[in-house]
């Protein structure tokens, strides 16, 4: 009985402690967020953040010889359908399982890139080495930009999508759809 009687003690001593700590933490992640509801803007511009770091990978590149070329920034919920559309109501291949609002280029957070060639052409194929130094250029430019902080899509089992690269600051694109947005620190130029 007095076993039974420690355990309970120390057990309400304990619960105190833990519910502060996750109070703390749930707070802590809040602020990761901005939550805009129905107001929310769909973003006609990069993150600050994901600019950022768009333009060291580019520098970062090329100081490695590899030209690499953004294709798609932002993408607005109209065109997000229209290319949803394309293989299923409209003519081309299936680009895309997103649907307006559901992808993340729709808030400014993911980029596309291919690779110029050196006569100028752009060229998606994952195999082009135009550096020279035996290592596939795409891939290379993925590794970079994963050290970045990037998401790279060649990288989804599923449904590979190897020119596509994002940052998703802890949201899922159904929080994004309800109004959230990632607080972003304009003093420090991060991400919160
Ligand atoms: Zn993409």
């Amino acid at each position: 009985m007095k076993r039974l009687r420690n355990i309970l003690l120390s057990w309400i001593m304990v619960t105190p402690v833990l519910i502060t700590l996750m109070i703390a933490y749930n707070n802590k992640m809040d602020e990761r967020y901005i939550d805009l509801g129905d107001d929310a803007p769909i973003s006609s511009e990069l993150h600050p953040v994901v600019e950022k770091n768009k333009n060291i990978l580019l520098e970062q590149a090329d100081a490695i010889n590899i030209d690499v070329v953004i294709t798609v920034g932002t993408r607005s919920i109209d065109e997000q359908n229209e290319l949803y559309a394309q293989g299923r109501t409209t003519s081309g291949n299936i680009v895309t399982n997103a649907r307006g609002g559901e992808s993340y280029h729709n808030y400014g957070l993911a980029i596309d890139y291919a690779i110029r060639q050196e006569n100028g052409v752009i060229t998606w194929d994952t195999q082009y080495d135009g550096n020279n130094n035996r290592k596939s250029d795409w891939l290379e430019v993925a590794d970079l930009a994963k050290d970045l902080g990037f998401e790279w899509g060649g990288d989804w089992g599923n449904f590979p999508d190897y020119a596509h690269l994002q940052m998703d600051f802890g949201l899922s694109i159904n929080q994004l759809q309800n109004g959230k947005r990632p607080a972003y620190d304009k003093n420090t130029e991060e991400g919160a």
